[in-house]
């Protein structure tokens, strides 16, 4: 690969969405890598007290918090401007993805940052494909990769596929659960493959002059595992064998044509689930063209830390109450 990055500059970054489940690791990996870190928070969010914890805990590791709605485009100039911050990562969830157009603006107007990194952090959705109701939001988030292009925004997508806890079907939200005791749903045959570092790396690759303008895809070799050998993972950090039933290809689509009706997320997730173990969407294409490149091809001095590693917390887990898993 070309030489690294400069290590000495330390632009300002602002994370949009820090209160959230990924942002939160992208904020604490900015905070943690000394620099100047900013996050956007939505009024009223220390009115909740988990968020008002949240956003506690990210001020005491020294990021300067600056109230307001990314869908507020004059609002977002101001911010950008007076805070001269040169990387945006934006981290809002599904249902906000659109909310991005004003931020887009903004950031055109102006002409200061030096890369934004929009809400992607899942597959490559110009390349996957995953059935309704999940493909809405990645033609939601197509159309701001392609508002990105146009506006000739200097960015860099991130395309770390799976992050998040254990691939149920039908949860509500990837934190929300950990791995199961009673029995493994394996989808299909469960041969498909289907890894977490996602702040850290995504705050290393923010400035690197190597990414500009590309998607840089996260498929670590150590993380590379099918639903059989994720099940067999599992049985050995809690010492028994689990039965294992089968979710066919027709039970997740009718799933992800709402039956039963606007059963959402579920169906939502169902569709991912299906491009993920059924069509294999992480793993069915080369990392091969001109604005594509692989994480540890970027930085192969750098250790991913394994799933094996995140079973062992969840296993610890599974003797307290309910935490998130922490990469
Ligand atoms: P969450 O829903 O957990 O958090 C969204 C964050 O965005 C919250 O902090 C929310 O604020 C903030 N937000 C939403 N709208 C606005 C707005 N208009 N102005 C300012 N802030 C706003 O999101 P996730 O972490 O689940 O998802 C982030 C991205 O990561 C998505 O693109 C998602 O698809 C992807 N993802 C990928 C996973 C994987 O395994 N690859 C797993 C999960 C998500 P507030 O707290 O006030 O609501």
């Amino acid at each position: 690969p070309p030489s690294a990055a400069t290590a000495d500059s330390k632009g300002r970054l602002l994370v949009i969405g820090a209160t959230g489940f990924i942002g939160r690791f992208m904020a604490e990996a900015s905070t943690e890598s000394g620099r100047p870190t900013y996050v956007l928070v939505r009024p009223g969010s220390c009115f909740s007290p988990t968020k008002a914890d949240a956003v506690k805990s990210l001020k005491e590791k020294g990021a300067i918090v600056v109230e307001g709605l990314m869908n507020d485009t004059d609002l977002m100039e101001k911010i950008l401007k007076e805070h001269k911050i040169e990387i945006v990562i934006s981290v809002v969830g599904g249902k906000a993805i659109m909310d991005q157009i004003a931020l887009v603006e903004a950031i055109r107007a102006v002409g200061t940052v030096k890369r934004f990194l929009p809400s992607e952090f899942g597959h490559d959705i110009d390349r996957a494909g995953p059935v309704e109701p999940g493909l809405q939001m990645y033609i939601e988030k197509r159309k701001i990769r392609r508002m990105i292009e146009e506006y000739r925004v200097p960015y860099t997508y991130i395309c770390c596929n799976s992050v998040a806890s254990w691939p149920y079907y039908d949860n509500t939200h990837p934190s929300e659960v950990l791995p199961p005791l009673d029995q493994f749903q394996i989808y299909g045959d469960g041969s498909v493959k289907a890894g977490s570092d996602i702040g850290k790396f995504t705050v290393k690759v923010a400035d690197d002059v190597r990414t500009l303008n590309t998607s840089v895809h996260f498929r670590p070799a150590c993380n590379l595992y099918n639903m059989n050998e994720l099940a067999t993972l599992w049985e050995k950090k809690i010492g028994r064998t689990l039965p294992r039933v089968t979710i066919s290809e027709g039970d997740l689509l009718d799933i992800a044509a709402c039956n039963p009706p606007n059963d959402i997320p579920r169906s939502i997730v169902a569709s991912f689930t299906h491009d993920i173990f059924i069509k294999g969407c992480q793993t069915n294409f080369m990392i091969d063209g001109p604005n594509d490149v692989e994480v540890g091809d970027l930085y192969p001095e750098e250790t991913f830390r394994t799933l094996d590693e995140c079973f062992n917390d969840f296993a610890v887990m599974m003797k307290k109450p309910m935490v998130f898993c922490s990469k």
